[in-house]
């Protein structure tokens, strides 16, 4: 086989069969589907065992195209996680979690615990939209936006500026216990220790007014249930970037379990052509060989931060993350053969086929569902009110009968303003034979719930039964569209 020409690719694309080699690729004994992308199945010849099999991984660090776009996302995404609670909007903090006055805040929208369905219908939205991607992409989550990883990759870098490359902290691993080896596992934690501490303020600054958080933390004044969570999140950040890693994929995340189910065969996923790799096998640069063009340098798996070895076919291990395309990328570079003997490919194109994605069902059935919880929510967000009414009677007595012929009845009106600002209110009721004996308008301040007593008349003359349905209504005065009302019955001797 010529080494710089990729071999034409036949229709050999099989479903995987397990072996007992292989059977640890499956999920709770569900096979996912494997594409065996070699006619003539080759055996691996490298001796090096896989990270996954020799226990602790040591992520190589690796350059590239996808670790560049990689860094970017996550460098976005750190960023934004420690930043946006010190952005303000309209005097207020932007996005903010208020648990004691049980109010979620998010760029001068105030949504109330009546109104969280508008927050179910965004995650439910946010979850098709992933599946619509996923269908595309893989798990380009997992690879580029997952918190997860962008915080072990964090964990990563630290551990590397300070311990060295992959093979210095594989030799500190097995190095006897030295002064130096215990300074530098201390300057280690201690990074990652205040890393964590970070991360868990910054949590907690999406709960808690985050300017007066840090100002409390700083001077040690934070209340004992902040300084609890803070420190919660902060072991918890710890653990799984430090610790945990891979394991947290492998072990914890559900996504990795079922994320198969979105595949089809237009799915872009991380994946080594066997046809032009085999048989692989070691050479000199520029000599002349009848192996294939893998030179079972074993960057690829070096590279790799859940430790497996792409080159045994699609496992529910990789979260797509490109680091051993950037690598096998960079050998075949060295070598002067074409790139991308591993690349982001999906099974058609390894065919050769070219199926309009327009025609997937899983295309159209999850864009169906985004375009539709978009309406739901813009419908949803479109008959939110500023103003919440709550019209209670007065379980004492029916009504109340004057000497003068007049019936009254008394009810508690429970308002709450829903914005921000300090907001004037007139109350009216919808039929002029009903009289309000109250002051009709009233001044609330943002956020405040108003408990007010009103007291309607009526002549008894103008009932013409004993029950008569009425509509109380409370309108912004500066804004009479903003209006809201319930019914409610007024009661008389018929
Ligand atoms: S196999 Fe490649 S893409 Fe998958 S996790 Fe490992 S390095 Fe990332
Ligand atoms: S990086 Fe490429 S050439 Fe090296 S072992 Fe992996 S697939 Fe083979």
């Amino acid at each position: 086989m010529s080494n710089n020409k990729i071999s034409p690719l036949n229709n050999s694309a099989k479903i995987f069969i397990p072996t007992p080699e292989t059977s640890k690729y499956l999920i709770n004994e569900q096979a996912i589907e494997i594409r065996e992308i070699s006619a003539t199945p080759q055996p691996a010849k490298t001796s090096k065992k896989s990270p996954l099999e020799s226990g602790h991984i040591h992520i190589r660090e690796q350059k590239g195209t996808f670790q560049r776009i990689r860094t970017s996302t996550n460098s976005l995404l750190v960023c934004l996680f420690f930043l946006l609670p010190f952005i303000s909007y309209q005097g207020h903090q932007a996005i903010l979690f208020d648990l004691n006055e049980q109010q979620f805040f998010f760029f001068g929208t105030t949504l109330w615990p009546q109104d969280f369905t508008v927050l179910a219908w965004v995650f439910i939205a946010a979850a098709f939209l992933l599946f619509f991607i996923t269908v595309f992409w893989g798990r380009v989550w997992c690879g580029y936006l997952c918190p997860q990883t962008a915080w072990t990759f964090m964990y990563v870098w630290i551990e590397t500026r300070i311990e060295g490359n992959q093979n210095k902290r594989v030799a500190l691993d097995k190095a006897p216990w030295t002064s130096q080896k215990l300074l530098k596992r201390m300057a280690k934690h201690a990074a990652w220790g205040i890393t964590a501490l970070l991360t868990g303020c910054a949590f907690i600054a999406y709960f808690v007014p985050a300017r007066e958080l840090y100002i409390d933390i700083v001077s040690f004044q934070a209340s004992f249930w902040v300084a609890v969570w803070v420190w919660f999140f902060a072991i918890c950040t710890y653990l799984n970037a430090g610790w945990m890693r891979e394991q947290m994929c492998l072990h914890c995340c559900p996504y990795s379990r079922f994320q198969s189910v979105m595949f089809d065969a237009n799915t872009k996923t991380v994946t080594y052509d066997a046809n032009r790799g085999e048989s692989r096998g070691p050479r000199k640069r520029k000599q002349p060989t009848e192996l294939g063009d893998c030179v079972d340098c074993h960057l690829c798996v070096d590279v790799c931060p859940t430790g497996i070895d792409i080159r045994n076919g699609l496992q529910y291990e990789c979260i797509n993350c490109g680091a051993c395309v950037d690598a096998c990328n960079q050998t075949m570079d060295k070598f002067g053969y074409q790139k991308n003997l591993i690349s982001y490919v999906s099974e058609n194109a390894l065919k050769g086929q070219h199926e309009p994605v327009y025609r997937s069902l899983k295309f159209i059935g999850y864009g169906v569902s985004v375009l539709v919880m978009l309406v739901v929510i813009g419908l949803d967000m479109a008959n939110k009110s500023d103003i919440q009414l709550n019209v209670l009677r007065d379980r004492q007595s029916l009504y109340r009968e004057t000497s003068d012929n007049l019936i009254e009845n008394s009810y508690t009106l429970k308002i709450r303003n829903k914005t921000q600002q300090t907001r004037h209110y007139r109350l009216s009721v919808d039929n002029s034979r009903f009289q309000l004996e109250n002051n009709p308008e009233l001044v609330i301040n943002p956020g405040e719930q108003l408990d007010h007593p009103i007291t309607l008349i009526a002549h008894s003359d103008a009932l013409a039964a004993n029950r008569t349905k009425i509509k109380l209504f409370i309108t912004e005065i500066s804004n009479p569209e903003n209006s809201v009302f319930q019914q409610t019955n007024f009661f008389g001797p018929g």
